[in-house]
């Protein structure tokens, strides 16, 4: 082995393997199995910019970038598209799954922005203090002020630039917890991942950056201080890609119930809304190269996820008029509250779960449900009776039920259970039901990051080098996340983080 690499080792090669020699190695997830993989397999990369090194004791090819992104979701994605524009042409964005997009490719709701222009031709009143106060109060109060005074201001900007690459959100709802329509979605309706996944990477392709699949970083390297490149293994292959500055957008932990349980024990058993490359990565990653993790405790669950395919029913359906009801037939609680305090309330009925019941109008306004109809998991009825049957729901109580809930609309009473928004009566005709209980859904806490996306640590210096953006980052959302922040805040700190790098290494 070490002959093969030898042979090959260039002038470059040997300056590489001099540099990596007083590196050291910042222990990363599996990190012994990295080790096994540069004993145990070949190195002869055939990447144009792979060069072999001789370092004694460890033999690997390595490549050279100015900004190296891991992650290939909304965060990574957007920041390896600023970055490219403003003038940083030498990256690479690492995913480890064959596929990208992460879970931002599940993202339903839409992305929240306040004060923008599709807002404005809407005659939608709002403003960024609205949507900052809003999304704090959502948190209860435990989100970062200024990142989300930061995230409010500029998600207007975020939504123009989305548009500019082609990425129009001009459809608006509603999710809970916020009093103005602020969630925008794409024109037809439709879940915002899939619009906008295919958006970026387009945008990446067409700009020429390099996405490596099946590459995952393992370990960060580090020269004294400051974060130098990543250790990843490409396709089986152990490299090192050295880096100006490094940005960790790895998305968060909830398809590692070890991980899940090691920060919240009583999520054991959960299923998860996560795909499966959303394994923490990054907070070990961070960790271990000196960032603060902060909120680890903070794991979201989502009301609405059907347990058998653990499909998420978009916050959405309800936004847009569906009730959630008991094994009884009868609502319990205000469906347009916020996430875990719905979560709960859930868990309190018959069965822990809740079926998800909306008619014809929802189901035509909401292009996901017919995704979960395909999928096999909404019960069907003409009418409320043939509904109730189908679901083994009590057919009266099911009708008294939205009886009482239409009248919130057509008559104008109180809802007993406090709901304002997205109030729709019924009309008559098709029923729809999904039954649904909460999911791990969402990573609140994560690496601490200030404004400028640097990876902190617990003093609150930046870690040279490493910077952090999306959900693998904490703070935003405190302990509770509002339906469509996660795609606010990964658009608006992908794209910050992006011309940062750029303006610090110019
Ligand atoms: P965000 O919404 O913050 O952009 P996503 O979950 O959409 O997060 O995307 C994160 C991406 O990072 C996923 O595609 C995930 O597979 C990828 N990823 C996670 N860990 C690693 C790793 N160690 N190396 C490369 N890619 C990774």
């Amino acid at each position: 082995m070490s002959t093969i690499v030898k042979s090959t080792l260039s002038a470059s090669g040997m300056e590489a393997s001099r540099l990596l020699t007083r590196r050291s190695f910042v222990a990363g997830i599996g990190a012994t199995a990295a080790l096994v993989a540069l004993g145990g397999l070949g190195l002869s990369g055939c990447a144009p910019k792979t060069q072999g090194s001789g370092a004694a004791g460890g033999e690997e090819a390595s490549e050279d970038y100015d900004l190296v992104i891991v992650g290939t979701g909304g965060a990574g994605l957007s920041a390896a598209i600023s970055a490219y524009d403003a003038g940083l042409t030498n990256v690479v964005v690492l995913e480890k799954m064959a596929v990208n997009g992460g879970n931002t490719n599940f993202s339903s709701s839409g992305m929240n922005a306040s004060e923008t222009k599709f807002q404005k031709e809407q005659n939608i009143e709002d403003s960024n203090e609205l949507f900052v106060t809003e999304t704090l109060d959502g948190g209860h109060n435990t989100g970062d002020p200024e990142l989300v005074q930061f995230m409010g201001d500029n998600s207007a900007a975020a939504i123009d630039w989305l548009d500019s690459l082609g990425i129009k959100l001009d459809n608006i709802t509603l999710t809970g917890g916020m009093s103005v329509k602020r969630c925008h979605r794409p024109t037809d309706g439709s879940a915002v991942g899939l619009t906008l996944v295919p958006g970026l990477v387009a945008a990446v392709q067409e700009r020429g950056i390099p996405m490596k699949m099946s590459c995952e970083a393992k370990e960060l390297v580090k020269d004294g201080d400051a974060v130098v490149g990543v250790k990843v293994d490409e396709k089986g292959k152990a490299k090192t890609l050295n880096a100006k500055a490094v940005i960790l957008a790895t998305g968060g932990l909830g398809a590692n119930q070890e991980m899940v349980t090691k920060y919240r024990p009583d999520l054991a058993g959960y299923v998860t809304t996560n795909q499966p490359g959303a394994t923490g990565d990054g907070y070990v990653m961070a960790e271990n190269a000196g960032a603060e993790l902060i909120q680890m405790d903070q794991i979201q669950i989502h009301p609405t996820v059907e347990q058998d395919t653990s499909t998420l029913v978009a916050e959405g359906v309800r936004g847009g008029g569906a009730i959630l009801v008991n094994a009884d037939g009868e609502r319990f609680f205000d469906e347009m509250s916020t996430r875990d305090k719905v979560s709960a309330a859930e868990l309190e009925q018959p069965g822990g779960f809740a079926w998800c019941v909306f008619d014809q109008q929802v189901y035509d306004a909401n292009k996901a449900i017919a995704k979960y109809d395909d999928a096999g998991i909404v019960q069907k009825g003409a009418s409320v009776a043939e509904l109730a049957e189908a679901i083994d729901v009590d057919a009266a109580a099911l009708a008294d039920t939205i009886a009482a809930y239409n009248a919130i609309t057509t008559d104008g009473v109180a809802d007993e259970f406090g709901r304002t928004e997205g109030c729709i009566a019924f009309a008559d005709g098709n029923m729809y039901a999904i039954k649904v209980a909460p999911g791990i859904h969402h990573a609140m806490g994560g690496i601490r990051i200030n404004t400028k996306n640097e990876a902190l640590d617990a003093a609150g210096n930046p870690i040279p080098g490493l910077y952090a953006a999306g959900e693998v980052t904490g703070g935003i959302h405190g302990n509770n996340r509002i339906g469509g922040n996660a795609v606010c805040d990964i658009e608006v700190f992908g794209k910050n983080v992006g011309e940062v790098v750029a303006a610090a290494l110019a």
